[in-house]
């Protein structure tokens, strides 16, 4: 995996005079020169605005939009690529879900299921959806070590249970949610399932068909793509019951002074002028994984690089490690921990000073920082790029900082 380095030419650079070491990529990752290249290209010998125009261009733009959209349909098992609605991001997605089917959908009276360890994404859009309808959020709680009390799921999801909404990996402890179990007993009640995969789908392999869900969302920029674009997919047999997010150029099949109706899906779900280079960017990035990267060989990577990262920290003072550390061992892709004595920021500007990036904070997840009883955490979180060395080195500086307090 390391020989990819060579195709990201922003990871020669020197930082604080020592070499960069990117331990950040549950927040972006970096792109490759592919990625960049097609960006470019689009720019340079096609730029146009899609679906409008009659011309060599737009006709040129118009299909390697739509292409794009067609391989990400293929590397998420999508039954077709009208399933696949570009958005600006995983926030953007939920927001969607939340604003068109659930306010036409959930009524007072109705549950919404969430569990303990979901990005602020994935809770304050359903925070608002309750506050305007009357609905009810419930949780699946999280244990100390950051796995969810899955006994409790039965018991959670009834018949009142509209939709069950759940984050894939945690952004902040790196659990795996076991998904299919929780969908199949939505699917006992009926309840919609929404999963949260911006934390899964850079890392493993995904088929929403075999996971059974009516919602998934993730961000391309997680995934070597450029940011503002990301991806909705909706099960096609709800794209009827689902109204624009929001309505413009591009949405309609007929319209008049005073009421208009909708195309088919997708274009009745992407109003305006759509991200069209971050889309072949992100059809770039799918190309890159699949020619380059091997899921499986990709999370024993990032596995290892969490067992060296764990080992090495249990045997420094002072720190606290946070998450399901075994699982993490087996299938992790990032470590959050904290330094007694030392705020996670501190840690992270002086991590930074000897060239190392991490994020600091609380990972958009307070009411779950809270319970476990941390203000702010520092995770490292690894991609196909990053190496030993680099680990070693966060290690090394981690020693030198604790000896320092
Ligand atoms: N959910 C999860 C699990 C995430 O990790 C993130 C990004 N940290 C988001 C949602 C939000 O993604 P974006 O900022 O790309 O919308």
């Amino acid at each position: 995996m390391k020989k990819l380095r060579k195709d990201f030419e922003i990871l020669t650079q020197m930082l604080n005079d020592k070499p960069i070491a990117y331990l950040d990529n549950a927040s972006t990752t970096q792109k490759p020169q592919q990625v960049l290249d097609a960006v470019m290209n689009f720019y340079t010998t096609c730029n146009a605005n899609i679906y409008r125009g009659v011309h060599a261009f737009g006709e040129k733009a118009t299909t390697l939009y739509e292409q794009a959209r067609e391989k990400v349909a293929q590397f998420i098992g999508a039954h077709d690529a009208t399933e696949i609605i570009f958005t600006r991001g995983t926030t953007d997605g939920i927001n969607f879900i939340a604003s068109t089917w659930a306010m036409q959908h959930v009524k007072r009276g109705d549950e919404i299921v969430l569990t303990e360890l979901e990005h602020h994404s994935n809770l304050l859009p359903w925070q608002h959806v309750a506050q305007q309808t009357g609905a009810q959020l419930k949780f699946i709680p999280v244990f100390p070590d950051g796995t969810l009390d899955m006994g409790k799921v039965s018991e959670l999801i009834t018949s009142k249970t509209k939709l069950v909404a759940m984050i894939h990996s945690s952004n902040a402890l790196g659990t795996h949610v076991d998904v299919a179990t929780i969908t199949k007993h939505a699917r006992k009640v009926g309840a919609k399932v929404l999963i949260d995969a911006a934390q899964t789908v850079p890392h493993q392999a995904i088929d929403v068909e075999k996971l059974g869900c009516d919602f998934l969302v993730f961000s391309g920029h997680k995934m070597l793509a450029p940011t503002g674009i990301g991806v909705l997919y909706i099960n096609k047999a709800l794209h009827d019951d689902i109204p624009p997010y929001q309505r413009g150029g591009g949405t309609i099949f007929d319209a008049d002074w005073h009421t208009a109706t909708w195309a088919q899906s997708p274009q009745k779900f992407e109003a305006g002028t759509p991200p069209i280079a971050q889309a072949i960017g992100l059809g770039a990035a799918i190309d890159y994984l699949n020619e380059h990267v091997n899921f499986d060989q990709l999370q024993k990577h990032e596995a290892q690089l969490c067992v060296q990262l764990i080992d090495g920290l249990q045997h420094i003072d002072r720190i606290r490690l946070l998450g399901p550390l075994e699982e993490l061992k087996q299938r992790g892709h990032l470590v959050s921990f904290v330094v007694d004595g030392a705020h996670a920021h501190d840690v992270a500007a002086y991590l930074d000073a000897h060239g190392i990036c991490v994020r600091a904070g609380h990972h958009c997840v307070q009411p779950l920082a809270k319970k476990l009883g941390y203000e702010a955490s520092v995770r490292a979180s690894f991609y196909f790029y990053n190496t030993s060395e680099e680990v070693e080195r966060l290690l090394e500086v981690m020693k030198k900082l604790v000896k320092e307090l």
